[in-house]
């Protein structure tokens, strides 16, 4: 492999490219990315720097001494994928290359209804939190529109800059499909507990305002006022450009457990993709920060071997900071037939509690305990490990 480019600069672009250099490759490696900036961190972008704690170059995820011996194509999009090998890029330019990563992850659901309106705000990047931040001034009236994560950290961060917040949610109980009903309801009680309203199984039917927002019209008719509206209703993986390539496609770029996807020499990682996993015989397509960091060690291994070198992942890891806590999940809920409290208390706000298959652990959730979580993460990580390690013998 002499040329490889990586698709994507953000979390899983950059990650692909030291695993690249970690792994021994000495070629050339373009790194394209659409943003115009060098690749930084959005966790805090819902945080610390929407809270005003952290700034702009607290966001970055280089190092200052870090040298990857890469050509940066920022500010630039990849168009199309012909033939495997060929890219067409923005500014006009092509690439003929021997191995690409597709990490070009994922960005925000609008509604149907939504219109350009000020006050109107999506968060995915680092613009979008300038302008949300500029907008939460103290006494402010803030819909959330969602009540995933996203939605309820921007809640949660909102609250605290002394913005008076209403989230509002389609579903009965928010969260179900990341962490089920039972301890969703548990989750966005966190809300209440800090004077935030949330209100679960309303439908949105329109956003109103001239030239501002005015308020969110529900679909019973009655209107939410606000002076400011977030919509967080999820993401979809970023592959339109990859519409006539020979990569299969399936809400995200379809991949075995270990990142190859239906094309020889293009492996994908982090949000625009959807990895086979074992443990559930499902694809699944994470968009959580862990996995865009890890697997892209996995996924250049697949690419630099020819797919021999097959290395076994971590189980799924999110975490959420709300309203001082944070949540931290590992594993799976696929299935799960009960989930009990094994630690502590959920009236304190603090403890462990663990989704059970059969009375197998599969998935483990802490609220505020992180040192017994980690010792489960550890657990439930050996677990798989040993598992893979029967499937593969079988
Ligand atoms: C506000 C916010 C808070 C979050 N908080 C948490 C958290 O607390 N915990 C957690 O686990 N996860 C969190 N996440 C999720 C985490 O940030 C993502 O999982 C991670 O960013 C995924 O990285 P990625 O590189 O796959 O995708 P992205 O970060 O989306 O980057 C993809 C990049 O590819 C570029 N691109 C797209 N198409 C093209 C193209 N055709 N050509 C060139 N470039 C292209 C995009 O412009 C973008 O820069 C949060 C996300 C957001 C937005």
């Amino acid at each position: 492999v002499k040329l490889v480019a990586v698709v994507g600069a953000s979390l899983a672009g950059l990650s692909s490219a030291r695993a690249l250099r970690e792994q021994g490759f000495d070629g050339r490696l373009v790194i394209v990315g659409a943003e115009r900036h060098r690749p930084y961190d959005r966790p805090p972008l819902s945080k610390e720097f929407l809270g005003g704690t952290a700034s702009e170059a607290d966001l970055t995820l280089e190092s200052d001494d870090e040298d990857l011996d890469a050509e940066w194509r920022l500010g630039t999009m990849v168009t199309s994928l012909e033939a495997g090998s060929r890219l067409s890029l923005s500014d006009g330019s092509t690439l003929s290359v021997d191995g690409i990563v597709l990490a070009t992850g994922a960005q925000p659901r609008r509604l149907p209804q939504m219109d350009q309106l000020a006050g109107l705000h999506l968060l995915r990047t680092l613009e979008d939190a300038r302008a949300l931040r500029a907008d939460l001034k103290p006494g402010a009236r803030l819909v959330v529109v969602g009540a995933g994560f996203i939605g309820a950290e921007v809640a949660s961060t909102a609250s605290g800059l002394g913005v008076d917040v209403t989230v509002l949610e389609a579903a009965t109980s928010p969260l179900a499909g990341a962490i089920g009903e039972q301890m969703g309801q548990v989750v966005s009680g966190l809300h209440a507990d800090h004077g935030v309203t949330l209100r679960c199984g309303v439908g949105v039917a329109a956003i109103e305002g001239e030239d501002h927002v005015s308020g969110v019209r529900l679909a019973d008719g009655t209107l939410v006022p606000a002076d400011v509206v977030l919509v967080g209703v999820g993401v979809k993986p970023t592959t339109d450009w990859l519409a006539g390539s020979d990569i299969d496609i399936a809400d995200g770029v379809l991949c075995d457990a270990y990142g190859a996807t239906s094309v020889e020499h293009v492996v994908a990682v982090g949000d625009c993709s959807t990895w086979y996993d074992p443990a559930t015989r499902r694809h699944q397509r994470l968009e959580h920060w862990t996995a865009a960091r890890e697997r892209a060690g996995i996924a250049v291994a697949t690419l630099l071997s020819g797919g021999t070198d097959q290395r076994v992942g971590r189980p799924p890891y999110f975490w959420s900071d709300q309203y001082g806590g944070r949540i931290q999940f590992t594993g799976h809920i696929t299935g799960h037939d009960e989930v009990t409290v094994d630690e502590g208390s959920i009236a304190e706000r603090d403890f462990v509690a663990v989704y059970r298959r059969a009375g197998e652990p599969v998935g483990v959730i802490a609220v505020n305990r992180g040192k017994a979580f980690t010792r489960w993460r550890r657990q439930l990580a050996q677990h798989a490990a040993a598992n893979a390690h029967s499937r593969a013998e079988e």
